[in-house]
């Protein structure tokens, strides 16, 4: 990661690069954003630098050999740690056991946030910590020689989560640590890192992206369009792990408008061939994807009774979706709400038992032609 792919900031980038051209590199520095900020990504692209063979005036050369380990996270001088879910059974004690994941999620979003972490590592629902094995392998590692020669260099990201027992083993460490060694803590929360770490650390304060920042980011890095990234950036309130959430929220919602569009033509036309087509089409979706669309489904055919009882303003839905639904709604009545109902909670219901997808949505394709006739 080089400076220029880090969203804004660009003072605290300044303050960065002056420490190392001026030689001042503190060995103990505390970056603290709030969530979504990006101080992973900074915290990345400052070791990146620190380490670059071929230092440019204000970023890393992005392609010396040590940039192309870092980018390829594997440097040997570059260390990692963060929170785990510890398991006996799975052999799991440090960060080093599941750096692996650790890889994917800088590669696939770099502002991830804590959820996307706990999810990446099992259970969305499980806090990690930092615990005591961690500590003592961060200082077996540390203590060794650097491989490169140059710095050592070891990120820690949400130091918060330190068991006591680590940050007991850590503080002796971190206050005296060996030769050109740099640990850079990456924390959301300074009230809950205990002060004697806190004290002996610089503070970086990071402030919360801007949402012109987070829609410029959208717009060019995730080639969403000028007027969803405003809208985007204002729901995310600066975090853009949240601002990527919504995005695939997005994604997920369109998809089964989408689908729902098609099918409902089909089924209103009778049209056995394509239904034939579009069957295939979703059942190639995969099953996650199917069962998400038929709670859609059921979803949109209440958003039809609703409009047709109590006027539109209750159901809350996009001008394209109002156009499609102004139109289909008479067709969603009181003649056949409980068929559709119970045949969409059916077909939901086999679905994640196996069924095959088929089968089932042909056999519904079948239902809702008939069910659509009634008036
Ligand atoms: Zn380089």
């Amino acid at each position: 990661m080089q400076f220029v792919n880090v969203i804004a900031h660009e003072a605290e980038k300044k303050h960065l690069i002056h420490t190392v051209k001026e030689n001042r590199i503190s060995h103990a520095q505390m970056f603290l954003g709030p969530a979504g900020s990006g101080s992973v990504p900074l915290a990345m692209a400052y070791a990146q630098y620190i380490l670059c063979q071929n230092k440019q005036e204000n970023d890393s050369c992005g392609t010396c050999v040590s940039c192309t380990k870092i980018q390829k996270h594997n440097h040997p001088d570059l260390h990692f740690s963060f929170p785990i879910h510890l398991s006996k059974e799975k052999h799991i004690y440090t960060s080093d056991n599941v750096l692996e994941y650790w890889r994917e999620i800088l590669d696939e979003n770099p502002y991830f946030g804590i959820d996307d972490w706990n999810l990446k590592l099992g259970n969305e629902n499980k806090q990690g910590i930092i615990g005591k094995e961690e500590s003592q392998n961060i200082i077996s590692k540390i203590s060794l020689k650097s491989f490169e020669g140059g710095y050592k260099v070891l990120i820690m990201w949400l130091p918060e989560l330190m068991n006591g027992n680590a940050s007991n083993k850590l503080l002796k460490f971190i206050e005296e640590p060996p030769d050109k060694t740099v640990f850079l803590l990456v924390a959301e929360d300074q009230e809950q890192i205990i002060a004697t770490i806190r004290s002996r650390t610089q503070i970086i304060k990071l402030p919360r992206l801007k949402e012109i920042e987070v829609a410029t980011y959208l717009e060019t890095e995730k080639g969403i369009t000028a007027s969803d990234s405003k809208i985007i950036a204002h729901l995310a309130e600066g975090d853009v792990a949240k601002a990527v959430h919504l995005i695939s929220e997005q994604t997920v919602a369109n998809f089964n408008f989408e689908n729902f569009v098609n099918w409902m033509r089909l089924c209103y036309q009778k049209n056995i061939a394509k239904s034939i087509d579009w069957v295939d089409s979703i059942a190639a979706a995969g099953r996650e994807n199917q069962k998400s669309f038929l709670k859609f489904c059921l979803n949109m055919f209440r958003q039809c009774i609703v409009g047709h009882y109590a006027g539109n303003e209750l159901v809350v839905l996009t001008d394209e979706q109002n156009a499609f639904l102004s139109k289909f709604s008479p067709f969603i009545n009181s003649k056949n709400i409980v068929g559709l109902t119970e045949a969409f909670n059916e077909a939901y219901y086999h679905i994640e038992r196996n069924a095959s997808a088929k089968i089932l949505f042909l056999d519904l394709s079948i239902k809702t032609f008939s069910l659509l006739q009634k008036k």
